[in-house]
This record gives C-alpha cells, structure tokens and sequence, in this order.
C-alpha cells in the first residue's frame, strides 16, 4: 500500500483498510492540531488508488475502509465517485466506508452530494467539532461558525451516514473551561450524533497553541478540572442515542455510557471520581498518548 507520511485513524477503524486518497488536511489550519502540519495538501492520483485496491483485492477478510487522510470530502464530487466506485469493484463485499471530514468540505457538498456517496457505500462520517463556544472555534482557527458545524452535521445525518463527532476537553484552557464544556454541551444537542468521542488536549510542540502555552497566553486545566469538563458535557447534553466514550489515550477518565440510557450512572461515575479526587482511576500521564 503506498503510504505518504503518518497515518492516523479513529480507534474504532482498527480492523479497517487504511486507503490514503488524499494526503494532508486541506484546511491545515487549526491552532491545536500538528497531525498534517509536515504535510502539503493532495488528492493522489487515481492510478496509484487503483494499484493499492488491486493489493487490497488480494487480502482476506476486509470487511470495511477507512479513507485518508484528514480530509478525503474535499475531493470532488465526480472524483469521489470514482474512487468510491473504484472501491466497489476491488472490494465488492464492504460493509462500510468512513472517513474523517472538516465541516467545511462537509458544506461543500450537496445534500444530494452526500446522499449519492452513502448510496455508493460512504456510511460513517467522523467530524471534528471540537466545542461549541463561538469564540473558541475563531480562536482555534476551526474555519467554521457554530451555526455552519451545526449544518454540517445536520446534512451529515439527513443523507442517512452515521456520524460521530469529536471534542476536545481542554481546548478552552481554565478560563474558558466552563463555557467551553456548557457550549460544548449545546452543539452536541443541536446536533445529536449517533457518537460522541471525547478527547483531552494535548499540547503539541511548533502548534500556534503550543506557542501561546509556553509564553503564558494559556493555561492548562488541572486533571479534574479536564473531568469537571466531561462531567458538564454529559450532565447538560441531550442526545436521542448516542454512544459516548473518553476511551482515547489522551483522556485521563475513559468512560463508555449509551445516551441517555446510562447518564444518571456515568454523572455518578464521574462525580464520585471529582469529589473524592479518586487517583486511582486517572490514567498516568505517562500513559497518555495521541
Ligand atoms: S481540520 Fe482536523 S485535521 Fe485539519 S487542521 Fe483542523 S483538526 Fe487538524
């Protein structure tokens, strides 16, 4: 398979093949993220697509792929279906294609768009919403309003994909950590997704936010205060089924708990661990990883 760079995916794209169609993120942009900073935007060609499909074709048993790398809606629409199709014909079995995607190349496609791609098998769509507080998407750099995050889920959701979206406890640092977690709380229910992945910021060197850290422009919460954040994002959202986790190696607390069957239990949970300042079930630092 022919790789360029580092490649990430969702934890739960384990067991997927990864198909890097594009390389980078094409917006590149946000103030936290260091994942595709060494990297210039492409879409690769077809050609090179169609070589890794033809050594995929020869594997056993893959069931789902993953597309790379940060942004692989982007691409456009006709270009999209080809792969996609492209996708079909060396792996006829699929049960499912994801992707991560930026809520601008979200409203850069059509609800038919979007719709015509789930038909062809692009069923799951990972967002990165990151908060709901206004001000802190401008800060970050995300390149989208509250408002535009919200449609993009929203469109996400009406073409019939499954949508699991992303936070970022932390983001905010201490003095915005309540808004943040409480702005937070109000895009997941404007938005309602089927998934909730909870991550604690990380600091990652040669970052604009990295930067602003070392020269005191922020401040980092306590390890408690990161909870206190989980524990009012999951106390004021409102979800009609959500399967919501903290599982990811940078979270101090990892919580799994269906929404909002299982809220009382987890705000229990969660509470119990804030008010007793309960280190044994923190994750080490030294555990902690991206
Ligand atoms: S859109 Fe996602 S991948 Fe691109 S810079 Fe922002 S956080 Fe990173």
């Amino acid at each position: 398979m022919d790789y360029e760079g580092f490649i990430i995916r969702p934890p739960s794209e384990a067991y997927s093949l990864l198909l890097q169609i594009s390389v980078g993120c094409s917006h590149n942009k946000c103030t936290f993220c260091g994942t595709y900073r060494q990297k210039r935007f492409k879409i690769k060609p077809l050609e090179t697509i169609e070589r890794d499909l033809k050594e995929a074709h020869t594997y056993k048993g893959v069931e789902k792929v993953f597309l790379c790398d940060g942004d692989a809606l982007i691409i456009p629409q006709q270009k999209l279906e080809e792969i996609i199709s492209m996708i079909n014909k060396y792996l006829p079995h699929l049960k499912q294609i994801s992707t991560y995607a930026n809520a601008k190349s979200i409203l850069r496609k059509s609800p038919e768009d979007l719709k015509k791609l789930n038909q062809m098998g692009l069923k799951m769509i990972y967002l990165g919403v990151e908060t709901g507080n206004a001000e802190l998407l401008k800060k970050i750099q995300k390149g989208v309003t509250y408002e535009q995050m919200v449609e993009a889920g929203r469109r996400v959701k009406d073409a019939g994909m499954i949508l699991s979206v992303t936070i970022l406890l932390g983001v905010g640092g201490i003095e915005k950590s309540i808004e943040h977690a409480l702005d937070t709380a109000k895009i997941l229910t404007d938005v309602d997704p089927d998934y909730v992945g909870a991550l604690t910021l990380m600091l990652i060197p040669q970052t604009p936010l990295y930067e602003d850290y070392i020269v005191g422009r922020f401040a980092l919460p306590d390890t408690f205060g990161y909870i206190r954040e989980l524990y009012l994002i999951i106390a004021n959202a409102v979800f009609t089924d959500c399967y919501f986790t903290s599982n990811h190696a940078s979270n101090y607390l990892p919580v799994k708990a269906y929404l909002p069957r299982q809220k009382e239990k987890i705000l229990k949970m969660i509470n119990a661990v804030i008010e007793a300042k309960d280190a044994t079930k923190i994750r080490p630092e030294y555990m902690r990883g991206l």
